[in-house]
């Protein structure tokens, strides 16, 4: 038998330290960016997760709307899913805004410019970056939600995207503070943009096609924020594997 020197802990394989730290700290450490791939892939994901839930979508918009969100949201993202495949740019903000404008033009309406700038906007926060942390991810949710107050006018609390997007945005920030990983705080984000969404089943609207309805509106959950937690979600999903 030998006695383990210092050279010895020298030669532990990196790999091993690394799970080490990931199993002390109980989530993985190794993931503190993200780069453009894995921002193809997760938009590859949200055009999948809108076609599981176009129905729902759909069914949550006739209750107070018109009822096509869900094949709206399915039109704009396969069609973004199809256009970056073409698309050789490795900088974040060029791929987010080429989807920004995509959902703009193929959704249309009213929702395609809001659901297109959470894209475009958060695009011009991340720049010429090929990768992006914890804090360039809040930046970039400030940015789009920014974007969505600016053409919707909407508040919390008025029944739209915004009462996810919002929650969502200030855990990121509330993450950033904290110091927590990226995944960490990407599932927080996640749990609060579900709550957000689900916030909006006892209130009536003030902005889109439900404030016809009046209190009859209460009692059903927006689509447009369910979209929100199904992107959320979607991103969190692919940045977990
Ligand atoms: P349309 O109302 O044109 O049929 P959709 O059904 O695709 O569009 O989407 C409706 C969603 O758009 C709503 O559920 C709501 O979340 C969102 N929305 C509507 N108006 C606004 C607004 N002024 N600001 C933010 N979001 C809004
Ligand atoms: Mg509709």
């Amino acid at each position: 038998m030998r006695l383990l020197t210092h050279q010895d802990s020298v030669d532990v394989p990196s790999r091993v330290k690394q799970l080490t730290t990931s199993r002390l700290f109980g989530e993985n450490p190794l993931i503190e960016t993200i780069e453009s791939q894995t921002i193809k892939r997760i938009i590859v994901k949200i055009a999948e997760t809108m076609r599981e839930q176009k129905d729902y979508l759909s069914r949550l918009d006739a209750a107070i709307g018109d009822g096509d969100h869900g094949v709206s949201m399915v039109r704009g993202f396969n069609e973004a899913e199809l256009r970056l495949n073409k698309l050789e740019d490795n900088r974040i903000g060029p791929i987010l805004k080429y989807v920004g404008i995509t959902l703009t033009s193929t959704i249309g309406g009213a929702t395609g410019p809001l659901f297109g700038s959470i894209f475009l906007k958060a695009g011009q926060a991340a720049g010429e970056k090929e990768k992006i942390n914890l804090e360039d991810l809040a930046q970039m949710f400030q940015a789009s939600l920014d974007g969505v107050v600016s053409l919707g006018k909407a508040q919390v609390g008025e029944k739209t995207l915004v009462d996810a997007l919002s929650p969502a945005t200030e855990s990121l920030k509330k993450s950033v503070k904290r110091k927590k990983s990226l995944l960490a705080a990407l599932e927080d984000a996640v749990l609060e943009s579900k709550k957000g969404a689900e916030s909006t089943r006892d209130i009536a609207a003030a902005k889109g096609r439900a404030t016809y309805l009046g209190e009859r509106a209460v009692g059903h959950i927006d689509s447009g924020a369910m979209s929100v937690y199904f992107i959320l979600k979607s991103f969190y999903d692919v940045v977990k594997t």
